[in-house]
């Protein structure tokens, strides 16, 4: 019997190798919104923030070609792609972040900010929110919930309750800046001191709360009041993703002293930054001797170019915010008797489904993944009860696209059984 790609991941890999759904998936091709896998069967991309741009988008494509063609190497030699890259990127911080360090992925860039944070204050607590997810270094896992770290959490980190604008009502934020408040008191006593916070503006990985602008003012002055700096994850909002605003800070309103980059970047390219203002990036590049092989190599600065590029010239920011006011309407319309809420941000789609008994609704919502896969249409689930709905569409998504999407949902809501 020929063996299966999954039974050969497992061989080849080891166990508990992360797939998606049931009958995991295999792509073969892409282009824009749309992926095809190895029977021919074409599924509706609502998942991927990677190919942000659309999949192999011929603008990134030719890019990659291109320089791929003429020179790649490592980082220390002179190169100007990486430098009119950073120049590009910086361009669109509006409160003085105009530094970068390149990296291969948002795991790197979270470290990097972390040891920022050191380096800036010479503090060393760190605070994040207690569901969430920034990456795979030893040090960014410890900020990750989804498995306990072998030998319990380093004594320098506080997890503070992620917000949940459905179970937890907290319409100004001061209930989340006291439990930061708290964290402070803490790490401070511990003699670590608070060296920051970092945080998701759209608390995505949390289950994209409904929040206001401005939700966040107080936990950062509070964070600024103690000594530290304020990390924003761009990974998952940036990039045009908000709709209203480039980055996801801007949209909340509040102005952080490091952005990490990732996913979206460079298309599926590997790349990842940190962006920071001069005095903390003097701070870090003193502390630490710190080089990357390949973040910024050449083909990487040019992908990212690309993708910066693709973004102005096709109004992709603008047709996040467009066609994001037309799923958002037809969210609202949704019944069923399990949805709690449905709440968005930018291109970005939360759907919450609770039992009658107030648990979260998890194998309701992990079926109903699986009718919406079944259909063609790739989307998944977030929050601690994995019980909200994650719908992250590529930014070429059209309202056409969104009403294939908002059918399928309709017809897979009526056909899927509720159940414990
Ligand atoms: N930050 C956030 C918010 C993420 O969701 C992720 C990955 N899902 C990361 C960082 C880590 O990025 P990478 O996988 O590129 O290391």
């Amino acid at each position: 019997m020929t063996e299966t790609l999954v039974d050969r991941r497992a061989r080849l890999m080891g166990p508990n190798v992360p797939t998606f759904y049931q009958t995991p998936v295999h792509l073969v091709k892409g282009e824009g919104v749309w992926v095809w896998d190895a029977a021919g069967k074409r599924y509706l991309d609502c998942y991927n923030n990677v190919p942000h741009v659309g999949h192999c988008h011929p603008r990134v494509v030719k890019a990659i070609c291109d320089q791929a063609g003429t020179l790649n190497t490592h980082t220390r030699y002179l190169h100007e792609g990486v430098l009119n890259y950073i120049e590009r990127l910086t361009a669109t911080f509006s409160h003085g972040i105009s530094q970068a360090i390149m990296t291969c992925t948002g795991s790197e860039a979270n470290d990097i900010a972390l040891r920022m944070a050191q380096a800036a204050t010479g503090k060393t607590g760190i605070i994040a929110t207690d569901a969430t997810y920034h990456g795979n270094t030893m040090a960014v896992s410890q900020l990750s919930t989804r498995k306990p770290p072998i030998g319990g959490r380093w004594p320098n980190v506080r997890l503070v309750p992620a917000p949940d604008s459905l179970n937890r009502p907290d319409p100004d934020g001061s209930i989340f800046a006291g439990h930061v408040a708290q964290a402070v008191r803490e790490l401070d006593e511990a003699g670590f001191g608070c060296s920051g916070i970092l945080l998701c503006p759209m608390f995505a990985n949390e289950g994209l709360p409904t929040l206001a602008r401005g939700w966040l003012d107080k936990t950062v002055a509070v964070i600024r009041a103690a000594g530290g700096i304020v990390i924003a994850d761009e990974v998952q909002p940036g990039f045009g993703r908000a709709g209203s605003h480039f980055w996801g800070h801007d949209k909340l309103g509040f102005a952080p002293d490091v952005v990490v980059m990732g996913k979206p970047m460079a298309n599926g390219h590997p790349v990842g930054a940190v962006a920071t203002r001069p005095d903390v990036m003097a701070a870090f590049r003193n502390a630490f001797s710190y080089f990357n092989t390949f973040g910024g190599n050449p083909v990487s600065a040019a992908a990212a170019l690309a993708v910066l590029d693709v973004i102005r010239d096709e109004g992709l920011q603008e047709n996040a915010a467009r066609v994001s006011a037309h799923v958002t309407a037809r969210m609202a319309a949704l019944r069923h008797p399990l949805l709690r809420d449905t709440r968005s941000n930018g291109l970005f789609f939360g759907a919450e489904f609770m039992l009658d008994d107030g648990e979260p609704a998890t194998r309701f919502c992990a079926n109903l993944v699986e009718g919406m896969v079944a259909r063609g249409v790739l989307m998944n689930v977030i929050g601690a009860g994995r019980n909200i709905l994650k719908i992250r569409p590529p930014l070429p998504f059209s309202v056409e696209n969104a009403d294939h999407l908002m059918d399928r949902l309709e017809e897979t809501l009526r056909d899927t059984k509720v159940t414990a």
